[in-house]
């Protein structure tokens, strides 16, 4: 944790903030010139950003739809990439939106400001390029109001959160969870070990790690049926704009859509145009477990996400919207085996359409495919 940011040169801030960048710390992220894949996603343009564009552009300014609309930047055939790449380079660069400018990085305010890596992009997997920290430093002076606005909000939302778990008896240490989870990791990333964790966090008033035994009789149907629940449900819907995008190792943007049980594989090119690759029946994918390399690399995800707060704040945004009824050991354990199931039935699909297997690469690609959904998980906290 360091103290931060709100020294930023230029500007006032009114309190000081931590920032925690473990998360990022040691990492290099470069950004390959043929991807592309953060401008599938509609930035928002902020106010000061706005009369650059309006002056400029102002046929590419838009209003998105949804109940919380803001100004954002238009996209090829209303769904397609951002209208301004172009060869896969942003012809805006030097007034790219503070968005473009953030990823991969995820500034996240709780009742602190922690920075996350979104790990969908490549360019956080090549092990060369910037140094993380110093690129999230800039980008935390460059955010300092907001983040300052953001914070104020959340601490009350967390103080508030707080409050009501220990109203109604379910709260628990956040941190010991975390230690708890961090001395188990492998035991989430084992199909016995993560099917009896779901049960009885469905089960048990407190349910507790220690002593857990793995399912010896594991029923592959209904962890198959488990996952594939999970995955096709974010792929249920007919927007582009919604359904989980994979840029693969050949930078080409897949995009899976389900309808009737049956997912459809497509590409999207850059004129937004969808191209269709092949179907399969959901049920003809069969769940598949990592090998020995692959779980270590799912293990560090898992560790990965223990670490987050904002993997926290979606476990807390689903005890509020569950009206505090599970206790908060039950749901923070229950939602990373949910996780991990929903990885892996991910995983299995990329395998039955593009066999990237099942080892360290096959578990890599699921989580450049997984990581981006993840973080958009509703959480009580804000993104910056
Ligand atoms: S996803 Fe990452 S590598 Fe790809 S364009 Fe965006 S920042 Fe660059
Ligand atoms: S403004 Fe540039 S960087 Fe931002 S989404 Fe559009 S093309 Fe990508």
């Amino acid at each position: 944790m360091e103290s931060s940011a709100g020294s930023a040169e230029g500007s006032i801030s009114l309190a000081d903030y931590e920032v925690d960048y473990s998360e990022i710390m040691g990492r290099l992220v470069s950004c390959p010139e043929e991807c592309g894949m953060c401008c599938l996603c509609q930035p928002e343009v902020l106010p000061e950003e706005r009369p650059f564009f309006k002056k400029n552009y102002p046929q590419f300014l838009v209003r998105t739809k949804g109940p919380q609309p803001y100004n954002a930047l238009a996209l090829k055939k209303g769904c397609g990439s951002c209208v301004f790449l172009e060869n896969r380079r942003c012809k805006v660069y030097d007034h790219r939106t503070a968005y473009c400018r953030q990823f991969p990085y995820h500034i996240y305010a709780s009742d602190k400001v922690k920075v996350e890596l979104d790990l969908s992009c490549r360019g956080a997997w090549t092990g060369k390029g910037n140094d993380a920290v110093a690129e999230a430093k800039e980008l935390i002076k460059a955010a300092d109001s907001r983040i300052i606005e953001a914070l104020e909000q959340s601490k009350a939302v967390y103080h508030e959160f707080y409050m009501n778990c220990k109203e109604a008896g379910v709260y628990q240490d956040p941190s010991m969870l975390r230690m708890t989870v961090s001395e188990n990791a492998s035991m989430f990333a084992d199909l016995g070990y993560l099917s009896r964790i779901m049960d009885l966090s469905t089960i048990e008033p407190v349910m507790a790690i220690a002593g857990i035994r793995p399912e010896t009789q594991l029923d592959m149907e209904s962890l198959e049926e488990a996952g594939r629940e999970l995955a096709m449900d974010s792929m249920s819907s007919s927007d582009p704009l919604s359904v989980p995008v994979y840029c693969d190792s050949q930078w080409n943007w897949n995009m899976f859509m389900a309808k009737d049980g049956r997912i459809e594989w497509l590409v999207m090119d850059d004129d937004g145009e969808m191209h269709h690759k092949e179907y399969a029946e959901a049920t003809d994918i069969k769940l598949k477990v990592p090998d020995a390399e692959g779980t270590k690399v799912l293990i560090d995800y898992i560790n990965t996400l223990n670490q987050r707060d904002s993997f926290m704040g979606s476990v807390f945004s689903m005890m509020d919207q569950n009206g505090y009824e599970d206790d908060m050991t039950n749901a923070y354990f229950g939602s990373l085996a949910v996780t991990v199931m929903d990885l892996l039935w991910r995983m299995s699909m990329l395998d039955h359409f593009m066999h990237i297997g099942t080892g360290a690469d096959g578990v890599r690609e699921a989580i450049i495919f997984y990581d981006m959904d993840r973080l958009d998980a509703p959480a009580i906290g804000a993104f910056v």
